[in-house]
């Protein structure tokens, strides 16, 4: 380590993603480049560090206390007309989302649509044409045989390939039969579909 070491630590995820964001020229995060910047070329080696809030780090108390005595002051009320539209809007967008994802992580329902879409960034980014069908699949309620059996409308779950256990993960990932779908499917999404599997079995 370089004798010249500073380490800040915040318990401000938005202000730890907003240094790291090349593409946020805000007038603070800017300020905050050119400081470490202009240390850096004194031989200073300056690093940002997460911290829980309020876990009883004196340096973060203390610095909160100094920080709510700063916004008292008269004379700093530049410093907030200066953060441009274009981030308040982006934090007023992205905390719903943070809280939706919290509720969605932890909710005791839905866990069949859980697992294609862990985040909901997955779901975001997925260009789904939502038909009765797919809804049907994605909410765990797919006329598979083993649903039916469940719902006793068959006597049994077996598959048409003979795999005794007819699940939604059968007929994507596994089924002889649909094999040919599933490879199209991959080289489509330029994945393989072990990769695909991967992806959904991590979650089970
Ligand atoms: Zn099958």
């Amino acid at each position: 380590m370089s004798p010249l070491t500073a380490i800040i630590y915040t318990d401000s995820r938005v202000s730890l993603d907003s240094l790291r964001n090349a593409k946020n020229h805000s007038f603070l995060v800017e300020e905050i480049r050119k400081q470490v910047a202009s240390l850096e070329r004194r031989e200073w080696r300056i690093k940002v560090s997460w911290v829980k809030a309020h876990a009883g780090t004196l340096g973060s108390e203390m610095a909160d206390r100094l920080a709510k005595e700063a916004a008292r002051c008269e004379g700093t009320g530049n410093m907030f007309t200066r953060i441009p539209k274009s981030t308040l809007y982006q934090e007023a967008r992205e905390e719903p989302r943070h809280k939706w994802q919290r509720e969605w992580t932890t909710s005791q329902k839905a866990s069949a649509t859980r697992q294609y879409f862990p985040r909901d960034q997955d779901r975001l980014r997925s260009k789904i044409k939502l038909t009765p069908k797919i809804s049907a699949v994605l909410t765990g309620h797919g006329m598979t045989k083993a649903y039916l059996q469940r719902f006793h409308l068959s006597e049994e779950a077996t598959c048409t390939c003979g795999n005794e256990y007819q699940t939604m993960d059968h007929i994507l990932f596994q089924c002889a039969n649909t094999s040919t779908q599933r490879e199209d499917l991959a080289s489509k999404q330029g994945t393989s579909h072990n990769q695909a599997q991967e992806g959904v079995s991590c979650v089970h």
